[in-house]
């Protein structure tokens, strides 16, 4: 069946599909000769567990939502959901019961995600809403935060009570894209990172908060006056060399302490100074301050770690050249020890001219790394065009590791590629020793994360190079051993 019967279907007027009953899930439809394209429909992608369509719905109809969304101006967007219980209640309860639950979530979709809304199964534990006639992206938050919150309510299963938790990431159109492709892609990463973030949270693509208007205006202008007025600050958290356990890398992140309130991430003032246009200004002052903090390291075996600073995507233009070279001479500090960071997602624009500047970046003697690696415009062909010198493995990646076979197989395979293509590889966002162990068993010996350590202000970071993993983990150990010793007294 051509699947434009659909689109052409969703086209119909609220007050046609009004007066046909509705089918969870599916548009409601007018006449009998609709009805029975919609009978097809349902046939063709109807997934019996769920009682939703299946994922293959929507590709039709988002293109159809989007040329709406084109002529009225208005977003569309996509929420990706995970469940986090399905697991452990099939193992508690059995599968009847974890099916259950799927129903369960699926029929909250119906109601609470709204009547114009298209919610699909996509297999697994997961879920996708598309809403459309949106005002902007900011108003898809509202639905996604009411959904989280109708799934998170207290339900019954065989006569105990459960608390179901989930994550959504949001991705719209017009501003993460106007295919079904990238946007799925880009609800799907952010996802990744609301599952990072821990149950009940909510991740828009471009990674920033939601910000309602008038807190974005109130922003805009206190960010402004903080990168004018070195209102910043720099953390640094410390990549290990398992091989040896020593500190080989330090990652410079950014910080924002308003005096006049709690912190701010950076997911949320990176993509605004992106907005306002001043992220080159911002750019050059963490390259300078890094660069001056970290050309006072000393390792007790005389080789420093390599300091890593993120590059935004706007800063890869032909400017960003004499910036870089300005930093390392006035700090004097040595450009083989520089690492930049770039996204994958960065070079989606215009390969070519990414690719020029990387050269004359290279051409300094810095080095290159693809943050984030894993989520976005990953190909194989365009890695071996890139003068990337490592990969880094992103942290919704490695969450997934113990518990989802198919982030394992991600993970294995990119370790492998970069051992084919000599390109060094890094996980990042380890949480856990048994991520750490899967790590080191598939070959990834350089990794960065909150078990090993978190980022810290410039003053914490000497202390940090003398000491080595292994022995901390060790001296770890060995305190919990003692520790269990002395309550078995
Ligand atoms: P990133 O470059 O991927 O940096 C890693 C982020 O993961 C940091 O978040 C870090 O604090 C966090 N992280 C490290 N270990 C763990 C872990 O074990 N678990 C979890 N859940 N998170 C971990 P942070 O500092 O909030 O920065 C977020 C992002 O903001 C960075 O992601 C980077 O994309 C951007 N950013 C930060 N500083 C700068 C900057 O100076 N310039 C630019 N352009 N972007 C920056
Ligand atoms: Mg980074
Ligand atoms: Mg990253």
């Amino acid at each position: 069946m051509d699947r434009s019967s659909g689109v052409q279907i969703l086209g119909r007027s609220k007050a046609a599909a009004r007066s046909i009953p509705y089918r969870a899930g599916y548009p409601s439809l007018a006449t009998a000769e609709h009805r029975a394209q919609a009978a097809l429909i349902a046939g063709e992608y109807h997934d019996a567990l769920s009682g939703l369509p299946g994922l293959d719905y929507l590709p039709g109809s988002l293109r159809c939502l989007i040329t709406q969304a084109r002529r009225s101006h208005q977003a569309v967007a996509l929420i990706a959901l995970n469940i986090d219980e399905y697991r452990p209640v099939c193992e508690a309860f059995g599968r009847t019961e974890g099916n259950r639950l799927i129903k369960r979530v699926a029929s909250i979709l119906r109601t609470a995600a709204g009547p114009e809304a298209i919610a699909v199964f996509a297999g697994g534990t997961s879920f996708v809403v598309a809403l459309s006639g949106l005002a902007s992206t900011v108003a898809a938050s509202a639905p996604a935060q009411r959904i989280l919150a109708a799934i998170a309510q207290p339900y019954d299963v065989a006569g105990q009570e459960l608390q179901m938790m989930a994550c959504a990431g949001i991705s719209s159109f017009p501003n993460d894209g106007d295919d079904y492709e990238t946007l799925l892609r880009n609800c799907t990463a952010a996802m990744h990172e609301a599952m990072a973030e821990g149950p009940g949270a909510i991740r828009t693509h471009s990674g920033n908060v939601a910000l309602d208007a008038k807190r974005r205006l109130r922003l805009r202008a206190d960010l402004s006056r903080a990168i004018a007025n070195n209102g910043l600050a720099l953390h640094y958290q410390p990549q290990f060399d398992l091989c040896d356990g020593r500190v080989s890398g330090v990652e410079a992140l950014a910080r924002w302490f308003p005096s006049n309130g709690r912190a701010i991430e950076p997911r949320v003032f990176i993509p605004l100074a992106e907005q306002m246009g001043t992220i080159g200004a911002l750019g050059a002052w963490v390259l300078q301050e890094a660069c001056k903090g970290a050309a006072t390291w000393q390792a007790a075996d005389d080789s420093p770690p390599i300091l890593c600073v993120n590059v935004s995507t706007r800063q890869i233009d032909k400017s960003m050249c004499a910036v870089i070279r300005h930093a390392i001479e006035r700090a004097q500090f040595p450009p083989q020890r520089l690492e930049l960071e770039i996204t994958e997602g960065s070079l989606q624009g215009n390969l070519d001219r990414a690719l020029a500047c990387l050269a004359e970046w290279k051409a300094l003697g810095v080095r290159i790394a693809l943050d984030d690696f894993g989520t976005g415009f990953s190909s194989m062909s365009h890695l071996s065009r890139l003068p990337v010198d490592r990969l880094k493995l992103d942290k919704s990646l490695v969450y997934g590791l113990a518990t989802n076979r198919r982030n394992a197989a991600i993970v294995r395979s990119i370790i492998a590629l970069g051992k084919e293509l000599d390109i060094g590889v890094i996980a990042e966002g380890v949480e856990t020793e048994e991520q750490l162990q899967l790590l080191e068993d598939f070959g990834c010996t350089q990794v960065q994360g909150y078990l090993l350590a978190r980022p810290v202000p410039l003053a914490a970071v000497q202390g940090l190079l003398s000491s080595r993993w292994g022995m901390r983990r060790s001296h770890a150990r060995a305190l919990d051993a003692d520790t269990q010793r002395l309550e078995a007294l």
